[in-house]
This record gives structure tokens, C-alpha cells and sequence, in this order.
């Protein structure tokens, strides 16, 4: 179970503090919704419970253990092993291919290239991307881009998947598929929460956290 207490964050000492001390659980195998104005904090939110910023105040729980009191290491450690990110715009490295980019969160997990590839591939195969394996980012869709941002995420078989504005700058065709594969991914029994200023995202969603 994620969940935070008591939750504050500000980027510098007596700057705009966020989240107003949020005290919230995440529901395992439902997918959340995130939404709230620009500027309000959504992904920071996702970095403080993806463990890439530390409260300021509160904290952050995962399985009840205090994640954010956990040493740099100990931190490395569970979002290579617990947690997928999904970072606005995918965010893939222009220079390395797609095949690569799926691949790379499980090799610093600790996986072998040879034990990783197959089901590297077998995502890609999932999210009608197989044939996509050789090429670089620069080659896809933004739809497809977002796609293999998710199976990059999915690579570890993380219980937390986290995405900042998935479906952003999506077409309605596109956003419908990478919304489905969050809303599948949450099926499994995953922890799902979802940046989003869009409705549809919002509608889906078993939960709604409003900033
Ligand atoms: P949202 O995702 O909801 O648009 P953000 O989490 O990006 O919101 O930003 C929340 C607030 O923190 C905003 O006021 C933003 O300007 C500020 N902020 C975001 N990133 C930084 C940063 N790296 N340094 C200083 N302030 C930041
Ligand atoms: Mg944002």
C-alpha cells in the first residue's frame, strides 16, 4: 500500500509551500487520478512518491515502511525494484533504441540483457510496438512514444506505476490506448496514479486527488 502523511514539500526553504500537510492512501489495483490547475503540484507529487524528492514535511509510505526517511541507496533500491515512471512526454533518450529503452530500468535492477530481452519484446508485442523494436524514438508517434514509456515502466513489474500527463499531448485514438494499458496495468493488482488535467482520464479513474 502507498499512502503519505501529513505531506508537505516546498523547492527552496520559505518558498510556496505544496499539498497543504495531505494525508492520503492509494488504492492497490485501481487506478488514481491526479488533477488539479497547472502549478499545483502534480508532478511533484509524483517525484515525492516515486522517491526522486524527499518531504519537507510527512512522509511517504510504501508497505508501511517510511520510504522517505530511507538512505539514497535504499531509495535506488525500491524504485528499481517497486516503482515504473512514466515522465511527461516519455521523456526516451533520442539516441538509443527503442528495444534499449524498455530494457534499461530492468539492468538497473540488477537483470541480465539475456533474461530481460524476451520480455522486453513481449511487452513491445503487447502494445503493437514489436515491430518497433530497432527504431529510435525520433521514428514513433507520440502515442507510440507513450507506449513504450509504459512498457519501460513495466519492464520490472513494478506494483507502482506512476505517470505525469500520459495522455497530454495525445490524439483521442492514442490517449484511448495508453489509457487502457494504465487501466489493464491497474487490473493487476498494481498501484496506478495518474497526472492528468484531462476529464476522460478523470471519468475512468477509480479515485480522484485533487490539488
Ligand atoms: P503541476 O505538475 O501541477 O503543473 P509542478 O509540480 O510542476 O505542478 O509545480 C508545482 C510548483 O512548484 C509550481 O509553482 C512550480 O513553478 C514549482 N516548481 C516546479 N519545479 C520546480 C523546480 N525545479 N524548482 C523550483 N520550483 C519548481
Ligand atoms: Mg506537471
Amino acid at each position: 500500500m502507498l499512502a503519505v502523511t501529513e505531506l508537505t514539500f516546498s523547492y527552496r526553504p520559505g518558498g510556496e509551500e505544496l499539498f497543504g500537510a495531505l494525508t492520503r492512501e492509494f488504492l492497490p489495483g485501481a487506478v488514481t487520478a491526479l488533477t488539479g490547475a497547472s502549478g499545483r503540484g502534480k508532478s511533484t507529487l509524483l517525484y515525492l512518491l516515486g522517491l526522486l524528492l524527499r518531504p519537507r514535511t510527512g512522509q511517504v509510505l510504501i508497505d508501511g515502511v517510511v520510504a522517505s526517511s530511507l538512505s539514497d541507496e535504499e531509495c535506488s533500491g525500491l524504485r528499481a525494484t517497486r516503482i515504473g515512471f512514466v515522465f511527461q512526454d516519455a521523456a526516451l533518450d533520442p539516441s538509443r533504441t527503442i528495444l534499449d529503452a524498455v530494457v534499461e530500468p530492468a539492468l538497473y535492477a540488477g537483470a541480465t540483457i539475456t533474461a530481460v530481452r524476451p520480455r522486453a519484446l513481449q511487452l513491445l508485442d503487447e502494445f503493437g510496438l514489436a515491430h518497433r523494436a530497432t527504431h529510435r524514438p525520433g521514428q514513433i508517434s507520440g502515442g507510440q512514444a507513450q507506449r513504450v514509456a509504459l512498457c519501460r515502466a513495466l519492464i520490472t513489474n513494478p506494483s507502482i506505476i506512476l505517470a505525469d500527463e500520459p495522455t497530454g499531448n495525445l490524439d483521442m485514438d492514442s490517449a484511448e490506448m495508453v489509457l487502457s494499458a494504465l487501466v489493464a496495468a491497474s487490473t493487476q493488482g498494481r498501484t496506478v496514479i495518474i497526472a492528468t488535467h484531462n476529464a476522460y482520464v478523470v471519468e475512468r479513474a477509480a479515485d480522484v486527488v485533487q490539488l
